[in-house]
């Protein structure tokens, strides 16, 4: 398809669109000049966008709590889904960190990159060189789509990814801005991305028919999921949901385009991780009801049930019978794997108010739960249940919110982001990393609780090492040996040479 754009009328937007300045110099980007570069955006004509960020992820207490650079959760995404090409537009450095960050995941895909210099950016070619890089990917043998992220700077400086083709040859372009002024984390990037996606595929069916899922569609009507989560977890739900007369659907972010016709094709979405708020949007749409929390634990899987029976027209019985079928098994693995001791947690990743559910279940102490998500309609049943018993829930919890906890309530075992473990073990106290080994094992129904309960009790068994360590290593590499001069080094005199009896080298 012929692209025409205006490159004359681009470059003449160049004095109020492109903010140059705002874009230049070192320290500014994710450490630094974020006020310059949303001034810069929304002058460049972003408003728009950046005020959607602001409804969709609000800030608060902390606008952005310590995380990764927001975009590798859009460019995960899209590295995770088949047939779709990815293609970052940002400054070098920042497109190292994230290359390096998605292989080190296992991305095993290559991905695109547009680099640029202060004219390319300033003069709108840089806008041509990303068109080109789209219609060099867009082979329509290899690809369904082709996402075109734009970090910071070009996001600040107002490269028009909107201006892309919507198509060619049969592949959707998906140009996305994702700034780490204006997305505050990567788990909401995941939404931007997965938002445009949705939005995409809903137009697609309007306007006629679509591909089937791979595997037909269920005999059943299916409930899509909201989250990234751990792959034993969908069928896991699937059999919660088999006594209503109901299947799981698509997980959403999905693994290939076609699942997003199945996804806004589902009876209800069960909203598992309470963070995607453009995704919903796209739902609600589409018409379908949008269901929070998730069926986690003996309670959590007793009113999931209920609330999509309800939404999904079940009659009384079968939510009843679904209930008396599931809840004792539940509670039967909840208590053959009891968790005893006090355990803070914080992580980013939207399923810590789960988590921390299952644990009290499990009959641990949770004094305190961070996320670095914020507060939406979609965990509402969790806070109130944690609250009720006790919990202290911190939303957009920063680093310095986690390390008091872990200050405030000693506990036995710190789950965590990586420099509350590194804190907490200094400390000589067990910790876990919240994403690598707790979000990353089966959480719901019956699997969850058992699967919980091994990796904490084994953590929490772990404390007599953690004193036997300190004890041998006590002092190394703290205070005085911790290879840091603390005072200023005073010159010494250089002590004074003596001269051999003998000349060195001549034999006795
Ligand atoms: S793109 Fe990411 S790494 Fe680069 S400046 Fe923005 S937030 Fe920082």
């Amino acid at each position: 398809m012929a692209v025409s754009l205006d490159i004359a009328a681009l470059r003449a937007r160049r004095p109020e669109g492109i903010d140059l300045a705002a874009t230049q110099g070192d320290g500014l980007g994710c450490h630094a000049g974020k006020d310059a570069m949303r001034a810069a955006a929304e002058a460049a004509g972003l408003s728009e966008t950046l005020e959607q960020y602001k409804r969709d992820y609000p800030a608060g207490p902390h606008d952005q709590p310590q995380s990764m650079c927001p975009a590798f959760g859009s460019l995960r995404v899209g590295l995770r889904m088949r047939r779709t090409a990815t293609i970052l537009s940002g400054s070098a450095c920042c497109v190292y960190g994230l290359t390096f960050t998605s292989h080190f995941y296992g991305a095993r895909r290559s991905v695109g990159y547009v680099p640029f210099n202060s004219e390319t950016l300033v003069t709108g070619k840089l806008f041509e060189d990303i068109r080109e890089a789209v219609h060099a990917s867009a082979e329509p043998e290899e690809c369904d789509a082709v996402v075109v992220i734009n970090l910071c700077v070009p996001t600040a400086s107002g490269v028009p990814l909107r201006l892309l083709p919507k198509q060619i040859d049969g592949v959707r372009v998906i140009g996305i801005d994702v700034p780490g002024f204006g997305v505050p984390t990567h788990a909401e990037a995941k939404d931007v991305l997965a938002g445009a996606m949705l939005k995409f595929a809903r137009t697609e069916a309007e306007q006629g028919p679509v591909q089937a899922p791979r595997g037909g569609r269920s005999e059943r009507p299916s409930v899509a999921l909201l989250g990234e989560m751990f792959p034993a977890d969908p069928v896991v739900i699937g059999g919660l949901l088999e006594p209503l007369g109901l299947s799981a659907g698509p997980v959403v972010p999905t693994r290939e385009w076609r699942e997003l016709y199945g996804a806004l094709d589902a009876a209800a979405v069960a909203a598992i991780h309470p963070f995607y708020t453009a995704s919903v949007r796209e739902f609600e749409a589409a018409g379908r009801p949008v269901v929070g929390s998730a069926p986690v634990g003996h309670d959590g899987t007793a009113e999931w049930l209920e609330a999509i029976g309800n939404v999904c027209d079940v009659p009384r019985e079968k939510i009843a019978a679904a209930q008396n079928r599931w809840l004792p098994v539940i509670r039967g693995a909840l208590s053959a794997a009891p968790i005893r001791g006090r355990i803070t947690l914080s992580g980013y990743e939207g399923s810590e108010l789960l988590v921390a559910r299952l644990l009290v279940e499990s009959g641990a102490e949770v004094p305190y739960v961070g996320t670095a998500c914020p507060r939406t309609p979609w965990s509402e049943p969790d806070r109130a249940w944690l609250e009720a018993r006790g919990v202290r829930i911190r939303y957009r919890a920063s680093l310095e919110d986690d390390l008091a906890a872990f200050e405030e309530f000693r506990p036995d075992l710190a789950i965590g982001t990586t420099p509350v473990v590194q804190k907490a073990k200094e400390a000589g106290t067990p910790a876990l990393y919240f994403t690598n080994l707790i979000s990353a094992r089966p959480l719901m129904g019956a699997a969850g609780a058992g699967s919980l309960a091994k990796v904490v009790n084994a953590a929490l068994a772990n404390r007599p090492r953690f004193d036997a360590m300190r004890a041998f290593f006590e002092g190394v590499g703290t205070g005085h040996a911790a290879g840091i001069w603390q005072d200023v080094p005073r010159i010494k005199a250089a002590p004074k040479v003596q001269a051999p009896e003998k000349p060195v080298g001549e034999m006795a």
